[in-house]
């Protein structure tokens, strides 16, 4: 009844009944004329003439495609009508309803062309903008925004209330905290009480996804800087003006975090002018997305369960390493334990954070290789040259032994840029090695360095070599990878709509709080999040967005 009561807001209602009166009684005949073709659903679907919409009334109207049709004096195509027109037409489109319009010379001297047009647009709209707009997949705020505006079960949900996209996104920041980490990880534990799950195989794996940062907008250090001293130049002269201050801000955001991460490529050995700054999101870092094509982005990574259930979720700028503390605290605190087992790819295979988790008494297993054949298992060395892999090493003699079955000897130590010490060992049989074009380009001949914790990735090749380890490996992609090829293709999570970290980390939590429910709890979703997110709403317009988040997150988990 209350859904009843909302659409005769907006559809046909009562003050508008004497001008649809009015309009019928007095049609034009050029309207009759044509109404003699779309009534009594001779073009397949019920028209009804003289139809509202708040203040304005339509010719004729199919309410089950959402089209309506006008026709009119030449005086609709006039400038001075224009923009009446499609103001008429932008609040009609609000409503998810398409308008054509035609002239009283087109449907007096060509009927057919005009049937013709009709017919044509009755096909198509029904696919392009179903209305009301259905209750999945919505993304962006805008989307959430029709959806309160346009969905009868988002009416009823917000008391009617209309939610724009700006209060949607307030609501997110304001409740980041509890729509984040511990509302996802809380929900991971429900889905892991309810279908009974036990700690078993673990992966964690992590994905590039654009942020919402514009590319066009990029700036180098040096550009930061001069950019955040005429922004503060400007925020003197006017002191009073705060959106002024806000953008003098920004750009010592943007110039600050310029120069942090110069400094730190600098401490790495590494070239600083090719570093680059979102100015719409600082947080975000230049990198290559899957498809090699370099954007702004941030690094979302997963801890999913073999059961395909995200456990942890975390979202960081660029490293992928940096995720796993976060990840194993979130399994801890949904099982009360460390995953006994975890699967991981070559992008983990590094000396500290194998030794890291087998301290922990994790079974990881991470080749250095793509392991998607048998002889893929080990990083290839690059330029086709030897890789370190290819050295073994004897611990008995602390030497390396090379491919020419030469010794590599103890030479000197250092540190490197990511400041992790190592040893350095050589030979001079490079000097006449027959090979040596197969090995290094170098005029000193190979060096091997040797870094603490390199006896893990030598342990895991052994393990890695074992029949058993390599059939548990292979269980790592379809636990692992769908998750985040199911989150870009079918959730549309190809880019994130909010900006900065922590504003990106509980949008990525969304995404997987929808993917879990869709995954458990497909039909007892509704009710769940409903409830959940109802304890957080308070009253009024907190309330509203809070149903349209959980709506968005509902939305999320109905894709098909
Ligand atoms: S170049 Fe030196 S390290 Fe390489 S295979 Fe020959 S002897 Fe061994």
């Amino acid at each position: 009844m209350r859904g009843r009561f909302l659409l005769t807001q907006h559809f046909n209602r009562r003050s508008e009944r004497a001008k649809r009166t009015a309009l019928r009684t007095n049609a034009t005949e050029a309207e009759q004329r044509l109404w003699q073709h779309p009534r009594s659903k001779q073009l397949g679907v019920k028209f009804r003439r003289q139809y509202s919409v708040d203040a304005y009334v339509v010719d004729f109207y199919a309410p089950r495609s959402k089209l309506a049709v006008e026709v009119g004096g030449d005086s609709h195509f006039r400038p001075s009508a224009t923009v009446y027109d499609q103001e008429r037409t932008r609040h009609l489109n609000r409503f998810g309803i398409e308008v054509v319009r035609f002239t009283n010379a087109e449907s007096a001297e060509n009927i057919e062309a005009v049937l013709a047009a009709i017919v044509e647009a009755l096909k198509c709209w029904p696919t392009t903008s179903p209305w009301p707009p259905p209750l999945t997949r919505q993304i962006a705020l805008r989307d959430l925004e029709q959806l309160s505006v346009a969905n009868i079960v988002a009416w009823w949900m917000c008391g009617g209330r209309r939610i724009d996209h700006s209060t949607i996104g307030k609501f997110v920041q304001l409740h980041e905290d509890v729509l984040g980490q511990q509302f996802v990880t809380a929900l991971a534990a429900w889905v892991v009480q309810r279908l009974k799950l036990r700690p078993g195989l673990s992966s964690i794996d992590g994905t590039v996804v654009e942020s919402a940062a514009s590319r066009w907008k990029l700036l180098q250090a040096e550009a930061a800087e001069l950019a955040a001293a005429e922004a503060s130049k400007a925020a003197g002269a006017e002191p009073d003006n705060p959106a002024v201050q806000q953008s003098a801000q920004a750009a010592q955001e943007v110039a600050r975090v310029a120069l942090q991460r110069c400094a730190k490529r600098a401490q790495q050995g590494k070239k600083t002018d090719t570093v680059v700054v979102a100015c719409s999101d600082p947080d975000a870092v230049v990198q290559p997305r899957k498809d090699k094509v370099m954007r702004p982005a941030y690094k979302a990574s997963t801890l999913m369960h073999e059961a395909g259930v995200i456990i942890g979720q975390y979202v960081v700028p660029s490293s992928e390493t940096a995720a796993v503390t976060p990840l194993l605290e979130q399994h801890q605190a949904v099982f009360a334990q460390l995953p006994p087992t975890l699967l991981t790819d070559a992008g983990y295979h590094h000396e500290e954070l194998l030794g890291e988790l087998a301290e922990q008494g994790i079974d990881v297993l991470c080749p250095s290789g793509k392991a998607m054949g048998d002889d893929d298992w080990e990083k290839k060395g690059s330029k086709g040259l030897f890789a370190k892999n290819q050295f073994r090493y004897d611990d008995q003699r602390d030497a390396y032994v090379c491919p020419a079955n030469e010794l590599l000897s103890y030479a000197d130590q250092g540190q490197d840029g990511r400041g992790h010490r190592y040893r350095r060992y050589r030979t001079a049989a490079c000097a006449h090695c027959p090979v040596r074009a197969q090995c290094t380009t170098g005029k000193q001949g190979r060096s091997i360095k040797r870094y603490a914790g390199d006896e893990y990735k030598e342990a895991m090749v052994l393990v890695l070599l074992q029949p058993r380890a390599r059939e548990v490996y292979g269980q790592r992609m379809p636990i692992a990878e769908t998750v985040h090829a199911e989150l870009r293709e079918r959730f549309g999570l190809r880019r994130f709509h909010r900006r900065g970290l922590s504003a990106v980390r509980a949008e990525f939590g969304l995404y997987c709080i929808a993917f879990n429910l869709k995954k458990a709890l497909r039909d007892t979703a509704v009710f769940l999040v409903f409830v959940v997110s109802g304890r957080q709403g308070g009253r009024g317009w907190a309330a509203a967005a809070t149903y349209v988040v959980s709506m968005h997150i509902v939305s999320l988990s109905q894709t098909p």
